[in-house]
């Protein structure tokens, strides 16, 4: 993995083009962009040739060669291979809650899907929504963002984030404020960056031209995380939500008064991060939170309360996806 990383360093240090998520015509005024695109069409093809023969790479994901110039270091396969969160999900939380397992042949009305967690213990944001799940190429690339220092991916990721943020648009309020979940100051120094943050910046690139009439605002600085925690690997859900409780805050209340926040992380696991910022932003003031991750990862044993029989039914587990989902 780490030669890997390092051939994707590579590649990143001698890119001039974006992919196909990262576009040369992003500040281009409109009446220009078209002939931009042209001129980008004639050059790429002999440009991308010769640059592979000098500086042959490989992408991060899957380790093929890259064919072509590219900011973020992953083939068009792997981002092709990232498909959105599918099947029936929790309508608060998002949770996968595999409905086809208990299918009875009559469609399941909007009210009933809720997981038991939401219905039990009922989350202090209003909803929470995903790209992805988190697994396969997607969860290689948040590992190759966070722990190998990949941070061009973070342009090609922020589109997937930016297509899960999109989700909440015609719910939320017409402003919000866009707030990172936050890394402790040692860790973010270590780390050299905050990849929430990353990619919340490459999404709301993108947001500004498809939802322009949305107005979101990045507010890094609102919302601190004031004591280093454990790492969330390999904790339980409740070891989790004891790990982050009283952990955040916000220096300025005033900032989050009355101001409704979308709060953006790269991964979802068991819910216990976004509560727990939630609850501090809504304690300093914040009139509501929305939450949208990158990817989201399954609980073990997904529950939902199912009326027609009176009782929680446990639909499936996902043991390794959990034990492998590290949080921040
Ligand atoms: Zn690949
Ligand atoms: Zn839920």
């Amino acid at each position: 993995m780490a030669a890997k990383a390092q051939a994707c360093l590579a590649s990143s240090a001698r890119c001039v083009f974006g992919s196909q998520s990262d576009t040369l015509t992003l500040d281009v005024p409109t009446s220009d962009t078209s002939r931009w695109r042209a001129v980008v069409r004639v050059l790429r093809s002999p440009m991308d040739a010769l640059s592979c023969a000098l500086f042959p790479a490989s992408c991060c994901a899957c380790g093929n060669p890259l064919l072509r110039f590219t900011l973020s270091p992953v083939c068009d396969s792997c981002w092709n291979m990232l498909p959105v969160q599918g099947g029936t999900l929790c309508r608060i939380c998002g949770e996968d809650l595999g409905i086809a397992t208990f299918s009875t042949g009559n469609p399941r009305p909007e009210e009933d899907c809720v997981c038991r967690v939401c219905r039990m213990d009922p989350p202090p944001f209003r909803r929470a929504v995903a790209h992805g799940a988190y697994q396969g190429t997607l969860r290689t690339l948040i590992h190759s963002l966070k722990y190998e220092r990949i941070t061009p991916v973070s342009n090609g990721l922020g589109h997937l984030l930016a297509s899960a943020m999109a989700q909440l648009a015609a719910e939320t309020p017409s402003e919000m404020l866009v707030v990172p979940v936050p890394l402790h100051r040692s860790k973010r120094r270590t780390r050299g960056y905050n990849q929430a943050e990353l990619l919340t910046q490459a999404a709301l690139k993108v947001l500004r031209r498809t939802h322009p009439e949305w107005k979101l605002r990045l507010a890094s600085e609102v919302l601190v995380r004031s004591r280093r925690t454990a790492t969330q690997f390999e904790l339980s859900a409740r070891q989790r939500r004891d790990n982050v409780r009283g952990v955040f805050s916000v220096p300025e209340p005033r900032a989050v008064a009355g101001r409704d926040i979308l709060l953006v992380d790269d991964i979802y696991t068991t819910g216990a991060t976004a509560r727990a910022c939630s609850k501090t932003l809504l304690k300093a003031g914040a009139a509501s939170v929305w939450v949208a991750t990158l990817a989201r990862a399954q609980r073990e044993g997904v529950a939902f309360w199912d009326p027609k029989f009176g009782k929680t039914a446990v639909s499936h587990t996902n043991v390794r996806e959990m034990a492998s989902s590290p949080g921040s």
